[in-house]
């Protein structure tokens, strides 16, 4: 502690960002671009080091902070597939959409990428414009001084700027100390859980029916999820498949599973085991997804600072968003903090600036309209999660079988089937319920 003490330093700069993902890197970009100071203090060894996510960026988004990206940047697959999984116990039903179109330039939706790869290469163009990365470096306090905040303190050092952007993650412990937020509640995340399985390029072109540059994206409900609060999903990449699950950690506190069995039961259904069969397991990983969206945001600004990505809770679980949100939330905050900067003026009001940008944005459109979904789906995760997919799949299965029943007897035979398990009352009520949630994302 004396010794901490000795050398502990004071480092001046324009802009403080706390963390290397992709909201702190996209902050500093566009400062230094604009050419202030700016210093980025990630934990990490390297920018990415740490993190872990599904597998696709965002084209567009990513233009917006690094136009080159798509001739320079490590990337895996472009994604012109996206499969909808609706796995029952043993069976399942797939909806594909795809359009070539997406893997042309300027067209292009998404790519895969290993975020140790691609968080790097981010990094690389954030210094390259000018910013400052302290890398293995842990902020373990904010510093206040007359209501404002004025830096932050590691181990060793102290940094002073006029304004700090926090972007330190869903379990941002920064947003805890200022107060902003309270500690984390189950209900408020889900647990992510990853594993990258190698395969050869050849079997996975084979596999999914893809060429050597495009990839697919599952998004998979039901099977070992039925009835609750959770998704699954599979990325390709050139010679790897991301498969995870994100499940409400309320939810695998009450059933007291195991995350791990969710996914090793995922990777057995008949429906998926196929794609991944004779896979070499090369990593696992875990990580927290912020869940409670709109309605659980902390204050994201304050006399000397902003909050950005998922520190702000800025992401959309329903589309597998997170990149594109922490990166244009950076992006907001950094032009906020250049206006500051030239205003000489670094006071909330100043700030609010970056809330207007937000509004503006699709990222708080966005979460607002799905504010009511996931809360929906949890309290009723037992029939819109499981008894309606796993009909779903009956009704398929009835629909696709070749026997020698009449087809009205079959179909009277599985409504009656319907009744006799979920009441008509129910039934009306969870119909009103859904056409309630449909209202609220569409015309509200
Ligand atoms: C399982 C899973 C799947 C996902 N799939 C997708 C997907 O396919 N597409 C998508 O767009 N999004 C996806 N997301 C969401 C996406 O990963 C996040 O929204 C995104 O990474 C948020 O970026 P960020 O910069 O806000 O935070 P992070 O990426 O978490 O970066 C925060 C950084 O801060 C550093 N840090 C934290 N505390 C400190 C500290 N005290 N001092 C210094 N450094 C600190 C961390 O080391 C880290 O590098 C997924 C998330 C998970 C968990």
């Amino acid at each position: 502690m004396v010794q901490k003490e000795i050398v502990l330093q004071k480092q001046m700069a324009d802009v403080i960002i706390v963390g290397g993902g992709p909201a702190g890197i996209s902050a500093a970009t566009i400062l230094a671009r604009a050419g202030k100071k700016v210093v980025v203090i990630e934990r990490g060894n390297f920018a990415g080091s740490k993190n872990v996510f599904g597998g696709a960026i965002y084209a567009k988004p990513t233009a917006e902070i690094f136009p080159n990206f798509e001739e320079e940047a490590p990337l895996e697959r472009c994604n012109t597939e996206h499969r909808y999984a609706l796995l029952g116990e043993d069976d399942g039903t797939v909806i594909s959409y795809k359009n070539p179109i997406h893997c042309q330039k300027g067209e292009t939706n998404s790519y895969t990428v290993i975020r140790a790869k691609w968080d790097r290469w981010c990094a690389e163009q954030a210094k390259k414009e000018g910013a400052y990365i302290v890398t293995e470096t842990i902020v373990r306090e904010i510093i206040i001084k007359e209501s404002k905040v004025v830096g932050i303190k590691t181990d060793l050092e102290e940094f002073y700027a006029p304004i700090t952007i926090i972007a330190d993650g869903v379990n941002s412990l920064l947003t805890k100390q200022l107060g902003l937020r309270k500690e984390t509640q189950p209900k408020e995340v889900a647990l992510g859980i990853k594993e990258v399985i190698t395969l050869s390029k050849e079997k996975i072109q084979d596999r999914f029916n893809l060429d050597d540059k495009t990839g697919v994206i599952y998004t998979i409900a039901g099977g070992p999820m039925l009835g609750m609060l959770g998704l699954g999903y599979i990325y390709t990449n050139q010679e790897s498949i991301s498969i995870g699950v994100g499940v409400s950690l309320e939810e695998l506190q009450k059933r007291n599973i195991k995350p791990y069995e969710i996914l090793n039961e995922l990777k057995e259904h008949p429906s998926i085991a196929p794609l991944i069969k004779d896979g070499d397991l090369k990593e696992y990983s875990a990580h927290l997804i912020p869940e409670g969206g709109y309605n659980s945001m902390p204050k994201i600004l304050g006399n000397g600072f902003m909050v950005a990505g998922d520190a702000a809770m800025f992401v959309n679980n329903v589309h597998w968003e997170g990149t594109n949100l922490a990166m244009l939330s950076g992006k907001l905050a950094a032009e906020t903090a250049i206006v500051a900067l030239e205003q000489n003026d670094f006071s909330e009001h100043t700030l609010e600036l970056y809330k207007k940008k937000l509004k503006h944005s699709f990222i708080l459109k966005d979460l607002k309209t799905y504010r009511n979904v996931i809360p929906t789906l949890e309290h009723n995760a037992s029939a819109f999660l499981g008894f309606y997919p796993k009909k779903i799949n009956e009704f398929m299965e009835m629909f696709t079988s070749v026997d020698s029943i009449p087809k009205r007897q079959k179909y009277r035979t599985f409504i009656k089937n319907i009744f006799k398990e979920r009441n008509l009352f129910k039934i009306a009520l969870d119909m009103l319920k859904l056409l309630k949630l449909v209202w609220g994302v569409i015309v509200r």
